[in-house]
């Protein structure tokens, strides 16, 4: 792949690139002082920082077309950023790069309640669309936890699941169609209004694309009735092994419950004092186990899911009386990663996804690495999915620390394959795993997407270097990890 290297960023350059841009452009979508493009120099993953030579907040489709086709005439590249939350790195700036934020394309444009859908511009919040539609008695059902402030293009562009995402599936199963601005500034529709569209399924290459192939402007999601009703079994167990196990008996007795989610000792003794939602903390594990739906068909998943939950060993269990604590069981859950920087100075959030069958076996290995690296984990995860977030926790003021807590992650990642899995549930590929990404994937299949991307950006210009290696970094990675020592995303600038 012939991705532009990360060019240096020079003030004549950025004087160029500005009386080009300022041809269309108002100056208040334009930051290029320090200070104003500062907040943009990271996303969650806070660890890697850059400041980008510009940051251009569009205000209308058409400005995201001029933009795309400056940058492009010029050959400069283009970061979209959303809110920032994603956890992978993939809205990181590039130092001669423009970050495109749409920031300002927040606009709800319609509702069809009878269609159940709405159309809404990529900047809007994902719990503002459920805002929005509640007096219609429907909602968005894809819940990141981050929801109260990631987009929906960010969600788009990292096919973002959530709580519910069990039983009503990810971005890529809610959302109808994506309409998009290319490198060459010509909008493309994917996807329809119908539940099916002739020719390839290219919404389906979009969702989860990390902002490499275009920029969304648009989004048509589907939306879902609220449940009349739903319940909460929270169960304890005194072994992580038998929580593990649990969730597997859950799924194999036939029941798709609308979250199951777990949390080991760590996490509940980092949330309990925050959120007090009544977790037991001497156990080893936690489960949430969520039904809903028409009143009597809660009643009677709730009764066979204790069961099942009973029969694997729980040691204790409750369930949810109204909606107040249900809400309250769950707090503690939506809240687990801010409360990991009440015990630690630094948490690094993995994301891999694993056979549900190997929950417990995952678990041991990584309760196994904390005592190898030397360093604590907390596990908070969507089990139903087996979509694993172990929050390594670490002091990055020490030196050798955040070293470590990078090395425990690939090793955990590489354990999630090792039993086939993935090394991404949904966080996305980003800067953060693009080196895993040689563990996970031959180079036929890494040529493949490549050629996707040559297709839609042949001149490598959309968040380049993110998320799909090039050939040879994977070759020097097989290196790095032969020759030991050396420490993956060595060419990043380190904060
Ligand atoms: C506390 C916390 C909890 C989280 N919980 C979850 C969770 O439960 N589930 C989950 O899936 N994720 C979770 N995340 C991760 C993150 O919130 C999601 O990845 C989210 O989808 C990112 O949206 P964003 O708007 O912040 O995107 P950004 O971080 O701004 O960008 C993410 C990626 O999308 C691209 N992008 C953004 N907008 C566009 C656009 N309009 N067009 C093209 N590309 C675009 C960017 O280039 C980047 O590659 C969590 C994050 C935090 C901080």
């Amino acid at each position: 792949m012939n991705a532009p290297t990360d060019p240096p960023f020079s003030a004549a350059r950025q004087r160029e690139v500005l009386a080009a841009l300022r041809a269309k452009l108002p100056p208040r979508c334009i930051l290029s002082d320090a200070e104003d493009t500062r907040p943009y120099e990271c996303d969650g993953l806070a660890a890697y920082r850059q400041l980008p030579m510009l940051v251009l907040l569009p205000e209308d489709e058409a400005q995201v077309a001029f933009i795309l086709v400056t940058c492009r005439d010029l050959g400069v590249p283009i970061v979209p950023r959303g809110a920032g939350t994603g956890l992978s790195g993939g809205a990181m700036p590039i130092a001669a790069g423009v970050v495109l934020s749409t920031a300002r394309l927040n606009r709800i444009l319609s509702v069809d309640a009878h269609a159940r859908t709405a159309v809404v511009q990529p900047g809007v919040r994902n719990l503002a669309i459920s805002e929005a539609v509640a007096a219609h008695g429907l909602y968005y059902a894809p819940d990141p936890s981050s929801q109260i402030a990631c987009s929906i293009g960010g969600n788009v562009a990292e096919n973002a699941g959530g709580v519910h995402c069990l039983k009503y599936g990810l971005t890529v199963h809610n959302v109808l169609r994506v309409r998009m601005v290319g490198i060459d500034g010509v909008a493309v529709e994917l996807g329809s209004a119908a539940l099916d569209a002739p020719g390839f399924d290219l919404l389906a290459v979009f969702i989860g694309s990390e902002g490499m192939l275009g920029v969304v402007t648009e989004v048509t999601v589907k939306l879902v009735p609220k449940p009349r009703l739903a319940r909460v079994v929270m169960a304890s167990f005194d072994d992580v092994v038998k929580g593990g196990d649990a969730v597997a008996g859950v799924i194999a007795a036939g029941i798709i419950p609308a979250g199951l989610e777990m949390m080991d000792k760590t996490s509940s003794r980092m949330v309990e004092p925050f959120v007090k939602a009544g977790y037991d903390t001497e156990a080893e594990a936690i489960l949430l186990c969520e039904s809903d739906g028409i009143p009597e068909e809660v009643e009677e998943e709730i009764a066979r899911i204790s069961e099942v939950l009973q029969n694997a060993g729980a040691s204790a269990i409750a369930v949810s009386r109204d909606e107040a604590e249900r809400l309250r069981f769950w707090s503690g859950r939506k809240n687990a990663f801010p409360a990991a920087g009440r015990i630690s100075p630094d948490y690094y959030c993995m994301d891999g996804t694993i056979p549900r069958k190997h929950l417990a076996k995952v678990l041991t290995g990584i309760a196994a690495m904390t005592l190898q690296y030397g360093l604590r984990c907390a596990n908070v995860f969507h089990a139903g999915d087996g979509n694993l977030h172990p929050l390594i926790l670490f002091d990055g003021n020490r030196a050798g620390e955040f070293e470590r807590a990078e090395l425990f992650g690939a090793a955990i990642l590489a354990l999630c394959v090792e039993v086939g899995g993935t090394i991404t549930g949904e966080h996305g590929v980003g800067i953060e795993k693009i080196d895993s990404m040689c563990a996970q994937f031959s180079a036929a299949e890494i040529a493949a997407f490549i050629a996707v991307k040559r297709a839609f950006d042949g001149a490598f210009l959309l968040n380049p270097n993110k998320a799909i290696p090039t050939l040879n970094r994977c070759a020097e990675y097989g290196k790095m990890r032969v020759q030991n020592g050396r420490l993956p995303f060595a060419n990043l600038p380190r904060f």
